[in-house]
């Protein structure tokens, strides 16, 4: 038996002590951190791979606001490598696989290929992929007969204005708008179609400056997984549709099992970064450090929906954890991910300051458009469901995808569970949320006088409370409307 000796403290405990800022202006402080070695976020915000949290559309507003997303695993495999798909494929300045029409088909087929794909324009080419010319809507308008040829209308290759498959996104705009043109092929040194730039895409880009992209400027998403061995498959399909990260979703992450898993996939995918935890403890960021890890995500009974503690008994006030493990984290240069139990901006602040890079958030994205489910109605107002993946009725929906069936009444009696299904109130857009959250972090840190989240965690001063500082923090003696 080991009593420690010391408190352990989570984020109503404490509150931060204003510094000397020679910050004017919230806008001067710069809120952009490391996920992992490799991958910046603007802001340092993660939503939770939770099946009431992050689907594609929360995965797509969440990187657009320059956060990332992490798409839940209680799924078919081949459901969550779609899902990695689809947010890739949300927003790119390339076009990879243009949708391609042969000379010889009818007008008609054209208008119809350009229905079924959703566009307004088709790269015509030979059958070995040699760019012929394009085909636009506008070709087709008012174009007589259906049977004719679509060689007929379309502008021919010595018309058309192409580019390298390299043509940086500067190059891009500046040809599409020089020629005043809406399409860009890109061609390989044969002339073979690699690639199409289009001015709607470069204009979405713009809306999102912060968003968080990769190298082809596509939205970066991360996903879960678990620790048995056909989860090898899930990361393999994950990679293969273009994951960014791969994050080892278990609540007891200081185990053999889970250093295992880590060192498989980072034998069997080396390029992609690997996210393992849930831990509590120096030892436990030690050890899965050790196995290859690059972040480590500490909480353990803290989430909003989490009844380990009561199940259990087990787990570690939140700002302790997070104390200890960003120490270890930071002696081994490995960014810790504050997981559970922020509700708030001051929370999000407190969990960075103390040392974490980066902050996963579960029951606060739940309740907006963005997450999966709709909106259920109570006494006029508007709630979305949040439950936690270990809860009983995620145990049981879980049990269902392995079995592909319904499960027997009395499985439901053998569940343990360790989380609860709750409602919070609809919230609308997560772009909101973030603004407020992101907000609310950028005073905090000018309150320190740090401009950035290094700077915030080292000027950092903590002081302990008491009960009656608590209640002085919050509004009181008045009638809060
Ligand atoms: P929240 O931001 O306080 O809602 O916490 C979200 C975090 O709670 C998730 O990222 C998980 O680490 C954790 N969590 C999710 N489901 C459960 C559960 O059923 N039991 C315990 N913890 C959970």
């Amino acid at each position: 038996m080991n009593l420690r000796p010391e408190i352990g403290l989570t984020f109503d405990d404490v509150l931060l002590v204003p510094k000397r800022s020679l910050i004017r202006s919230r806008s001067a402080v710069d809120t952009s951190t490391w996920l992992v070695p490799g991958i910046r976020l603007v802001i340092p915000i993660i939503s939770a791979n939770m099946d009431t949290v992050t689907e594609a559309p929360m995965a797509i507003a969440m990187a657009q606001a320059g956060g990332i997303g992490i798409l839940h695993r209680f799924m078919p495999v081949e459901r969550q490598a779609e899902m990695v798909a689809k947010v890739k494929r949300a927003e790119s300045f390339i076009v990879e696989h243009p949708v391609t029409i042969q000379p010889g088909a009818t007008l008609a087929e054209a208008r119809l290929h350009m229905a079924q794909s959703g566009i307004g324009g088709l790269v015509v080419t030979d059958a070995a992929g040699h760019v012929l010319g394009m085909v636009t809507a506008r070709d087709l308008l008012l174009a007589p007969q259906a049977e004719a040829r679509v060689e007929s209308v379309m502008t021919p290759r010595e018309r058309l204005v192409v580019a390298g498959s390299g043509e940086p996104l500067d190059a891009a705009r500046i040809k599409l708008h020089e020629h005043r043109i809406e399409k860009l092929p890109l061609v390989d040194s044969e002339d073979r179609i690699v690639g199409l730039v289009t001015a709607q895409d470069i204009v979405k880009l713009q809306e999102h400056p912060q968003a968080t992209k990769d190298e082809k400027g596509r939205l970066r998403v991360g996903a879960a997984i678990g620790v048995r061995s056909s989860d090898l498959q899930r990361a393999e399909a994950c990679v293969r549709a273009g994951v960014d990260v791969l994050v080892i979703d278990i609540a007891h992450g200081h185990a053999e099992h889970v250093t295992r898993m880590v060192q498989q996939l980072k034998q069997q995918f080396p390029h992609t970064p690997v996210i393992a935890g849930n831990v509590a403890t120096a030892q436990g960021v030690q050890d899965l450090a050790q196995a290859g890890a690059d972040a480590i995500k500490v909480g353990v009974g803290a989430g909003s929906i989490c009844i380990t503690r009561i199940v259990t008994g087990y787990g570690v006030p939140q700002l302790t954890a997070l104390d200890d493990c960003s120490k270890a984290g930071k002696a081994l240069g490995l960014p810790i991910i504050a997981d559970g139990g922020i509700r708030n901006s001051g929370d999000l602040t407190k969990a960075l300051a103390v040392g974490a890079a980066s902050a996963m958030l579960g029951s606060l994205l739940a309740g907006t458009d963005e997450s999966p489910g709709a909106a259920v109605v109570r006494d006029g107002r508007r709630f979305k469901v949040v439950r936690g993946m270990a809860s009983l009725t995620a145990n049981v929906a879980r049990k269902e995808i392995e079995q592909q069936g319904e499960i027997e009444p009395d499985e439901w009696e053998k569940v343990v569970p360790e989380g609860v299904e709750a409602l919070v109130p609809h919230r609308g857009g997560v772009a909101d949320i973030l603004h407020q959250l992101v907000g609310g972090l950028r005073s905090g840190m000018s309150y320190a006088g740090a401009e950035t989240i290094d700077a915030l965690h080292a000027k950092a001063e903590f002081i302990r409370i008491t009960p009656a500082g608590w209640s002085e923090s919050r509004p009181h003696d008045v009638n809060v409307i």
